[in-house]
Order: C-alpha cells, then structure tokens, then sequence
C-alpha cells in the first residue's frame, strides 16, 4: 500500500526530497502529503526512504491505498517511463 503522512507531522521537511518518485509535495492547504499515485512503496529498495527518514514517526502505511507488489512494480514501470529512464 502506498502511504501517508499523517497529523503528528511538524513539517520539518526533510522528507520532500528522499522519493525519487517525486510523491512527497507540500501544498499550504494540505501541509506534507503522499500522492499514492507515485507512491511505490520504495519497492525497489530495501527501506522506505521517506518512512526511514522521518523523525516523530509521521510516514504510515495507507490502509486506504493497498497494493500487491505486481502492482507496485508496474506503478514504478510506468513511473521510470514517463521519466525516460
Ligand atoms: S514510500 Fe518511497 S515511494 Fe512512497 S512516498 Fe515514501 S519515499 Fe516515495
Ligand atoms: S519528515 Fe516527517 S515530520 Fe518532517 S515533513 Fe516529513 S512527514 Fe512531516
């Protein structure tokens, strides 16, 4: 499942630049937020890079947004593609 930042978060902001696949944003409506659309889990690393970094424990799993992992890949496939990679 992609996730998501929740209330708890101080908006430090060391987040917004660990996804490579440019999920984490910050709006001044929304405050820090995950789009689950680029989010892939990290699923082609071994931590999730933003769930690893956040210090007060803000980035969770999205119970919303639940995913297999052929589907994380495929998300990251298209990803890579609309880049260019
Ligand atoms: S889990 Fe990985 S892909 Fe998802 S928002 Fe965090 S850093 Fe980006
Ligand atoms: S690292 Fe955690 S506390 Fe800092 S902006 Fe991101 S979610 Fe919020």
């Amino acid at each position: 499942m992609a996730y998501r930042i929740v209330a708890k978060c101080t908006a430090c902001g060391i987040c917004i630049n660990r996804c490579a696949n440019g999920a984490v944003y910050v709006t001044p409506a929304d405050g820090y937020t995950i789009d689950p659309n680029r989010c892939t889990e990290c699923i082609d690393l071994p931590r999730r890079q933003c769930y690893m970094i956040c210090p007060v424990g803000a980035i969770q799993p999205d119970p919303d947004h639940r995913e297999t992992s052929a589907q994380l890949w495929a998300k990251l496939r298209l990803r890579h593609a609309a880049l260019n990679w």
